[in-house]
């Protein structure tokens, strides 16, 4: 630890040479009266890193900083690919400990909480992880969606998430300028929370695509501390963990105060783990929560609810007669600053606070922005944001049906046989007692050790019998659960175009469309005509080194 002095001494000069300048400390939080006999209210941060992947605390430490806090649950959301088995609910200093992941996809990472442990790394494009983790039982958030270092921004608006952070305390952190952040590190030492909070912009970007997609279907958002209580000189590495020399700032318990997440229960927390937090998860994924910057003012309390349309109706829920007139009324415990409510993104009413009502009709989705005079912020940040309440009819938001499809013209493998490719580490073997019709069974093993590319895949030549064909459709199923990835390669180049498919031991029907297929590496958009080769390709991706199975596929059809 003697490497951390030289830092911590230039830290410490750096803050003195700063306070100096005799900057004045931000404004204590606003000290607001405590809501009335309301629903009792869960206080709790989300997105918390332990020393079991990059943050410097251990459980037991964090939770008894969200003690300290005043919080009444944390969120854990150690790096990982799901396979580590979360660790059960448990109160730790009074706080509830909900352990969660942070898996990496390759659009960006993404937080699964309520997962139970998974059968393969979830890993791979973000539509494939989204629906694992769906799947599996999961509830699943985009991570840091518009942080100012790309390889951290979410890259894939289409796939299937629940859930995104509407605000991150490492992305604020990362688009200050170093001047700011050196004034930040001298009045930290004084005022950590208040001083984290003036670090706080509206995040216009990223609410604006949460406006934007919440006029398609239900997208839960929270705030995410991103807590490490570790700041490094030597910052992040390849996946974006953190490495190298660090402070432990800002803490946890700094970042706790800060901000935080609040879920309105129908009756207090008790004492027994396991029914609590899975209460504050179900509430997290009705959408039944909202964020509040409490070193802005505390404690906060927000209320807001349509009535009209069929009784009465809260954060996350649905008014789903949109023709009737409906009330909508958004109060707080504060008095003054502005309350707003949004439609759509668009402000469809502005206010003092307490409280603000509005009538309206018509389909929309409706949430809810409340700002005190004189928060920090450029755009300030607001004091409490809300979740949609969506007044929307019985068909909205339901997912995009695959295209029930028109299939006419069915085209046989003409080439063939079936063959296997792997690597030297790995093994596999193929057979099918009926060529060509009858099922085909893959069996392999692959190669032990680190993760160095170890794959077996299963091979046809399919001569040019994709050429105007859309997709390809089989039944499959395999000998545990498995993520195989489709792929199609040009005979010139070996450029390959994949898409991944759940296999279950259950037999499944699987359509695989080339429209969906994406490049494996650099290449362009892929041409059916092309392509030489289909490949059922078993690698690094979804299965752990050692892993051995067998799938079977039948019936293979190129199809339009
Ligand atoms: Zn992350
Ligand atoms: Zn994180």
């Amino acid at each position: 630890m003697s490497r951390m002095r030289p830092v911590l001494l230039a830290a410490a000069a750096l803050a003195a040479a700063f306070l100096l300048l005799a900057l004045p400390l931000p404004r204590r939080p606003l000290a607001l009266s405590a809501p009335g006999a309301a629903a009792p209210v869960a206080r709790g941060s989300f997105h918390i890193h332990t020393n079991r992947s990059d943050g410097s605390g251990s459980p037991d430490d964090v939770a008894a900083a969200a003690a300290r806090a005043g919080l009444n649950f944390i969120v854990l959301t150690d790096h990982g690919d799901g396979t580590r088995k979360p660790d059960p609910p448990q109160y730790r200093s009074g706080v509830l400990v909900i352990d969660a992941v942070e898996l990496s996809t390759q659009a960006g990472h993404y937080i699964a909480i309520g997962l139970p442990q998974a059968p393969y790394p979830l890993r791979g494009e973000a539509r494939d992880v989204a629906e694992d983790v769906r799947r599996l039982g999961g509830f699943g958030i985009v991570a840091h969606p518009d942080s100012a270092k790309p390889a951290l921004r979410w890259h894939d608006w289409e796939a299937g998430f629940d859930g995104m952070e509407w605000l991150n305390a490492d992305t604020e952190w990362r688009d200050e300028q170093h001047w700011h952040l050196a004034r930040a590190l001298a009045r930290y030492a004084f005022r950590p929370a208040e001083t984290l909070a003036s670090l706080l912009d509206r995040p216009d970007t990223t609410l604006a695509r949460w406006d934007s997609l919440t006029t398609r279907r239900p997208v839960v958002a929270v705030a995410g501390a991103d807590a490490h209580a570790r700041a490094g000189w030597m910052d992040d590495d390849a996946n974006g963990y953190r490495r190298g020399w660090f402070l432990r700032i800002p803490s946890y318990k700094a970042s706790f105060s800060t901000f935080a997440m609040r879920v309105r229960l129908e009756r207090p927390l008790s004492t027994d783990a396991a029914a609590d937090a899975a209460r504050i998860i179900d509430a997290l994924k009705r959408g039944a929560v909202y964020s509040a910057v409490d070193a802005i003012a505390s404690p906060a309390d927000l209320d807001f609810f349509a009535t009209g349309g069929g009784g009465r109706t809260g954060q996350g829920e649905r008014v789903n007669q949109p023709a009737d007139p409906v009330a909508l009324t958004a109060r707080t415990n504060a008095i003054g600053g502005e309350m707003v409510i949004r439609k759509d993104g668009r402000v469809l009413a502005r206010g003092p606070q307490p409280e603000l009502t509005v009538e309206t009709t018509g389909e929309g989705t409706y949430r809810v922005e409340a700002y005190l005079a004189g928060g920090p912020g450029e755009p300030p940040i607001p004091w409490i944001v809300s979740n949609p309440i969506y007044v929307r009819g019985d068909e909205w938001g339901s997912a995009p049906s695959p295209a029930a499809e028109a299939i006419t013209i069915t085209r046989g493998i003409q080439g063939g046989p079936w063959h296997t490719e792997k690597d030297d580490a790995s093994s596999a073997q193929v057979a099918q007692a009926d060529y060509p019709t009858g099922p085909v069974t893959f069996t392999f093993r692959l190669g032990d050790g680190d993760r160095t590319g170890q794959y077996a895949a299963l091979g046809i030549g399919v001569g040019k019998a994709l050429t105007e064909r859309t997709h390809l459709a089989f039944r499959a199923h395999a000998s545990r659960p498995m993520r195989v990835s489709v792929q199609a390669r040009h005979p010139a180049t070996g450029d390959r175009w994949q898409r991944s498919i759940y296999l279950d031991t259950n037999p499944r029907d699987v359509i695989t469309r080339f429209a969906d297929m994406t490049p494996i590496g650099s290449s362009g958009t892929f041409d059916p005509g092309l392509a030489d080769t289909l490949l059922f390709v078993v690698d690094m991706t979804n299965t752990a080194p050692g892993t051995a199975g067998t799938f079977v596929l039948e019936g293979l059809r190129i199809e339009r």
